[in-house]
């Protein structure tokens, strides 16, 4: 319960007397007033505090002889504003101290003051700690997350009622939300339909209403006779006299009110916890301990960005006094998100450049300008761009860390290959990892076709490796002045090949591997890692991503997607890397012609189908996303795929992929499809978004009005490569109006980004962000959509970094305490 505070720092002085405040100078700040806590802090107040001046001005506060309790509204007003002036001069001169303090080491720690800096233990107390909630309750409470008192004050309402328009009985409007406050004149137990219910009459001087909860029977014997009422809900009528139907309801005693006559809080609940209940337990946290929540972003900033305090924030999100208040309060809490989101980001990021020096490559142009002659195109000018960003980062003595994006087909994968290649004639080793095999072996086929255009000393086994089985290592002379060696490590080669492999990688023998998951593995040991590129990398977890880089001595990372994201929200989810963007497709490849079709004429669809796979084609039939089920959404496939073998297509040959085939399965479905055995394959949204069939040239789509734009858009860039018309086909569900508009964007927009931008007004931006493997803190608050807030947090964060570095390093500082509490140990400090 609302323990006397332990702690005894200025900062907690300084939430007490915003509180106060808050609290309207109403003396509840503290439990037992203001004038017995001031006496225990006096002494304490001064710890730390060496500036003469601040020391003598304290002496005029009186903090000991105050006799607040006995004080008019005006002179605690008064008052507090100068022991709080004070307290900001106190502040401002540490703030300096800091700043002053050498980079090298540790600023200096007055010891205690430290200590008690951090969030106070008693936050992280059970939520049981109040009373009412038994560990039963707490374990409901646990299943959302809350389970400290911590968690209890950071469990925020999803939404306010207003009950805060208080009327006269007279006044009382039909259909409107309202307030009154009222005596109880009878009060009785009823049958209201054919269950019991409770039934009253109220009165103020404006007249009577009569009041009815259904199913609640047992409300008629708490509500006594001339007890006074708060009564909040909607006004009806009923055969022609007004009534409050099972309104809010609250017996006005000395406390707050909360649930009723203010902005009333809805919190998002699971079964067993009630409303009113909750209520109550949160205004008790908030009141007993949010003045402990540890105020960690520098003043200067909340001064810049005009933001309430922490504890000032959480009091208000959770029982606001107005609209503005809530939203102030939201938005200082949404900032707080976004702002720790990008510390912990830049964090990383430098953990990763500044750990170690990293190793600085020599670009040797003339080794580039003949590997590209030999191409049979030319670098577009994105690719061109792209391609000096990174090797202008090659070049310098820090490791390398950035985000190639680009459409399916604007050509990632020659980029990664030259980088390669620069590591290789530097003498270290280059690996790529892919999420499939599939995938990898398309990587691995393409980079030897590459090399082996390049190599003057054609190789005795410079045939596309077509087919698993074939040789998993490459050798090409002529290029770098050694011959360079490439291999392919993936899951499903034999023992003996993957051991093989393993002790080449280790002797240095091979330059380049490209390979899946097989290649984190811990036998797989690199001497010499200066590269690491990853695939679609938002397929991969964090921990994945850093396992590579470790296989290497800070080596350089390139990281590649297909998934467009609008700039800024780019910077934001991946601050810790910087951006390169080929928004440009290699020339005479166009997106692929789009229509969609009302269901009923999916028959046409087929025939089209039909003439393409009888031209020699292949076709993509894809079965719709269904939330949150593989099973239903496989089910749904298999049903389509049998359907159409038999009804539809029974002389082509048909493959199915769905989610909840083995791995080793799906990718042996779609190496066939690859290598043309298969004219049609029928897919659940699993279907690799890096894969090249450069001879499909159709994909329909079903359910189109169930998928993001976004991910259309990738669907149908997977047809109509090689210079040949692509047609993507879209068939909804239902055609609504809505669904008609967003498949009509798809029809008339071809840029990917836009239709990104599009999908995040339409849709927000859980496609992006929300994957549990990110890693990165989940946002309760922010949007990532709210551009304005982002930007500014992102200033913000950059600005305190490059000044400040050790401020949000140092674990023992509110701000460094509130980041690895957020971060849960997603930033690897060095
Ligand atoms: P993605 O960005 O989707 O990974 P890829 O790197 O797989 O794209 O390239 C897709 C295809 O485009 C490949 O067959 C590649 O050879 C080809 N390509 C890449 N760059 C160019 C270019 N500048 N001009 C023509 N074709 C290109
Ligand atoms: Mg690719």
């Amino acid at each position: 319960m609302g323990q006397p505070p332990k702690e005894t720092s200025i900062n907690s002085l300084r939430r007490v007397l915003e509180l106060e405040c808050n609290k309207r100078y109403s003396d509840k700040a503290v439990i037992g007033g203001l004038d017995k806590f001031l006496r225990n802090q006096e002494g304490k107040v001064l710890q730390g505090i060496d500036n003469r001046e601040l020391l003598m001005s304290f002496n005029n506060l009186g903090l000991a002889k105050s006799n607040y309790s006995s004080w008019d509204v005006n002179k605690r007003e008064q008052w507090i504003a100068t022991i709080l002036e004070w307290i900001g001069k106190v502040e401002e001169a540490r703030e300096k101290k800091k700043l002053t303090t050498p980079a090298l080491g540790r600023p200096p720690t007055v010891g205690k003051t430290r200590q008690i800096e951090k969030v106070s233990p008693e936050l992280d107390s059970p939520i049981t700690l109040i009373r009412g909630i038994t560990p039963n309750t707490a374990t409901k409470f646990a299943k959302l997350g809350v389970k400290t008192l911590y968690d209890l004050l950071y469990f925020l309402p999803r939404r306010y009622i207003d009950y805060s328009q208080r009327k006269a009985i007279a006044e009382l409007e039909e259909g409107k939300e309202q307030t009154i406050i009222a005596t109880i004149w009878q009060s009785k137990v009823v049958t209201l339909g054919n269950r019991q219910g409770t039934e009253t009459i109220v009165g103020d001087e404006t007249g009577n209403i009569r009041v009815v909860w259904f199913n609640q029977p047992y409300l008629a014997k708490n509500f006594r006779t001339n007890a006074r009422i708060a009564i909040s809900g909607i006004v009806s009528s009923f055969k022609g006299q007004r009534v409050f139907e099972s309104p809010e309801w609250e017996l006005i005693q000395t406390k707050e009110l909360i649930h009723t006559a203010r902005l009333v809080p809805i919190y998002p609940l699971t079964s067993g916890l009630y409303p009113r209940q909750v209520r109550k337990w949160t205004k008790e946290a908030v009141d007993s301990w949010a003045w402990q929540l540890v105020e960690f972003l520098p003043s200067e900033i909340k001064k810049r960005c005009q933001l309430l305090d922490l504890s000032q924030a959480i009091t208000q999100a959770h029982y606001p006094d107005n609209h503005r208040v809530a939203e102030e309060a939201r938005k200082r809490l949404a900032f707080d998100e976004l702002f720790l989101l990008q510390l912990g980001l830049l964090a990383r990021k430098q953990n990763w450049q500044e750990g170690q020096p990293g190793n600085a490559f020599n670009i040797n142009q003339v080794l580039l300008k003949k590997f590209l002659s030999y191409l049979p195109f030319t670098l577009t000018h994105a690719q061109q761009r792209v391609l000096s960003e990174v090797l202008l980062d090659l070049k310098q003595p820090k490791a390398m860390s950035r985000l190639l994006q680009g459409e399916v087909g604007s050509g990632k994968t020659i980029i990664a290959t030259l980088a390669l290649l620069i590591a290789g004639d530097n003498g270290y080793q280059g690996a790529l990892m892919a999420p499939t095999e599939v995938l990898a072996e398309q990587h691995f086929d393409n980079i030897c076709n590459y090399l082996a255009k390049a190599s003057t000393q054609p190789q005795p086994s410079l045939q596309p490796r077509i087919k698993y089985g074939d040789s998993n290592v490459r050798c090409y002379g002529g290029i770098l002045s050694q011959p360079i060696t490439i291999a392919l490590l993936i899951g499903s080669l034999s023992e003996s090949e993957k051991e093989e492999l393993h002790n080449k990688i280790r002797q240095h023998k091979i330059d380049i591997v490209i390979g899946t998951h097989a290649l984190i593995q811990e036998e797989v040991e690199f001497p010499k890692l200066g590269l690491a590129v990853i695939d679609e990398q938002q397929r991969f977890g964090v921990l994945q991503r850093s396992a590579l880089r470790q296989k290497g001595f800070n080596p350089h990372m390139l990281v590649m997607t297909a998934t467009p994201i609008p700039r800024t929200m780019a910077l934001t989810i991946y601050g810790d890397l910087d951006l390169s963007i080929i928004d440009e497709l290699p020339p005479g490849r166009a997106i692929a012609k789009t229509k969609w079709l009302e269901p009923q004429y999916r028959g046409k669809a087929y025939s089209f189908i039909h003439r393409q796979i009888n031209k020699g084609k292949q076709a993509f039939i894809i079965y719709p996303l269904i939330e949150e089920s593989e099973v239903v959404e496989a089910k749904a496939a298999t049903t389509g795929y049998e359907w159409l073998s038999k009804e539809v297509f029974p002389s082509f040959k048909l493959g199915l992929l769905h989610g909840r085939m083995p791995a080793a399965e799906k990718e042996q479905v779609m190496r066939r499809f690859r290598n043309r055995e298969l004219d049609i394959l029928v897919s659940t949204s699993v279907v690799e978004v890096g894969i090249d069939v450069p001879n499909a040239n159709v994909i329909l789509i079903e359910g189109a009005d169930r998928f993001g734009l976004s991910q259309l858009h990738q669907f149908r860039g997977r047809v109509g490569r090689d210079k040949e018309q692509g047609y993507c086909l879209l068939i909804p569900e239902r055609s609504s109006p809505e669904a008609k508009e967003r498949l009509e964007l798809m029809e008339k927009i071809q840029d990917g980004f836009k239709l990104a931008e599009e999908d995040l007004k339409l849709r927000g931006p859980g496609e992006f962000f929300g994957t549990q493997q990110s890693g990165l803190p989940e946002l309760k608050i922010a949007s990532i959509t709210n551009m304005q807030l982002l930007e500014t947090a992102r200033q913000e964060a950059t600005s305190l970094f490059k000044n400040n570095p050790d401020a949000v390093k140092d674990r023992d500082s509110p701000l460094g305490e509130k980041l690895s509490r957020v971060w849960q140990g997603n930033i690897e400090w060095s």
